[in-house]
């Protein structure tokens, strides 16, 4: 059983707090990843597990064992850095089958190992090369190998898919997902990209400014965030937001955005006008929550076309109210020119509310 825990870490450098009374449990085998924008403290939380940073506060629980005095080569974790170093002089076979020759295994395990992890990265071919003779892409390929030949009870990755090539990247995410969830390592995977950790994590933490804002299973972050960070972090493209007042009229639900306003179902409003009154909001719309109608009717929007992205079996179309731009996702392929005036429909059901920053409903 290899769960790894954090109880109330802190970490600062100077003024700034890196990791700001971090706590979670990850359990044995899963696939837990690390999400958040640049410097929200992912790469020093990841550290602190590894031991390469001391917290300043705090404990780490490795296997349920306080682990904080126990130096990084004694806690059974392998890493992967976006910096990965591989030894250049040896060949990429050497690279892998190095870190196993210490383990005391027979030349024959070593070498089904290596030949398995290769083949599992693609480096199959590349075995006889050195690092300098490799692309960014294949190097990171190789240093991803020489950590999982060992095997490790804890597998800590860093933006390890980092360099690759858009094509590449989408391979081996689902690669990684399927080569843990076989081997059954423990692994936590530190991304700013919310697709990556949604496709591959079981669970996700999603972290700004050193402190977690949610952890869930990428649904559950999707469905239900906890808050307008998480909001507009996960999902592409994001959530639509804008202002609103959120008032009560001849015993209507309604939010006032000035240019628009909704009209909200009667359960949904008694549930924001019990939690706050009538009061300023912020109301959150998914692009793919938002239908484009050919009639007037409740809740439609008149807007204006403002530049179309095609995606394939998808359409983004970004269309302008007022001061705001919404983005819209559409099944298929749909033509529109700029400046075309169309009418707009949020699902008013699957409509977020926000206040202080914190979800409504
Ligand atoms: P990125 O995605 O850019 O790698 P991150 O989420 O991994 O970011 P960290 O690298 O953990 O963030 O950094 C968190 C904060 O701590 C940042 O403000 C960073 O500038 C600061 N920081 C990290 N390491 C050090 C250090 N050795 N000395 C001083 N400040 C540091």
């Amino acid at each position: 059983m290899a769960d790894v825990e954090l109880r109330n870490v802190t970490k600062r450098f100077g003024k700034t707090i890196a990791v700001d009374n971090v706590s979670f449990k990850v359990y044995d085998k899963e696939f837990f990843v690390l999400l958040g924008p640049s410097g929200s403290g992912k790469t020093t939380t990841l550290r602190i597990i590894a031991g390469l940073e001391d917290p300043d506060e705090g404990d780490v629980l490795i296997y349920g064992k306080v682990v904080n005095d126990v130096p990084p080569h004694k806690r059974d974790i392998a890493m992967v850095f976006q910096n990965y170093a591989l030894y250049p002089h040896m060949t990429v076979y050497k690279n892998l089958s190095f870190p196993l020759e210490n383990m005391g295994l027979s030349k024959t395990e070593i070498d089904r190992r290596v030949k398995a992890v290769a083949e599992m990265l693609h480096i199959s071919h590349l075995l006889d090369r050195k690092p300098s003779q490799l692309s960014g892409g294949e190097q990171q390929r190789v240093a991803l190998g020489r950590a999982l030949v060992r095997r490790p009870s804890v597998f800590l990755m860093d933006e390890p898919l980092s360099n690759l090539d858009a094509k590449l990247r989408v391979y081996m995410r689902a690669q990684l997902k399927r080569m843990q969830k076989e081997l059954g390592i423990t692994t936590i995977y530190v991304t700013h990209d919310q697709a990556e950790a949604m496709t591959m994590g079981d669970r996700i933490a999603v972290m700004n400014k050193g402190k977690i804002m949610q952890i869930g299973r990428p649904y559950d972050l999707y469905n239900k965030p906890a808050n307008l960070f998480v909001a507009g972090f996960i999902g592409s493209p994001p959530m639509n937001f804008f202002d609103a007042a959120f008032k009560v009229v001849n015993n209507e639900y309604i939010l006032d955005a000035g240019e628009f306003t909704l009209k909200l179902d009667k359960e949904i409003g008694r549930i924001i006008l019990e939690k706050l009154g009538e009061t300023d909001v912020i109301v959150g719309i998914r692009p793919e929550h938002i239908d484009i109608v050919n009639e007037k009717e409740e809740n439609t929007i008149e807007a204006e076309v403002y530049v179309i992205e095609p995606l394939g079996a998808q359409t983004v179309i970004d269309v302008k109210i007022g001061d705001y731009i919404f983005k819209i996702l559409m099944k298929g392929q749909l033509e529109y020119r700029i400046g075309e005036k169309i009418l707009i429909r949020p699902q008013i059901n699957r409509i977020h509310i926000f206040k202080n920053g914190k979800t409504i409903i």
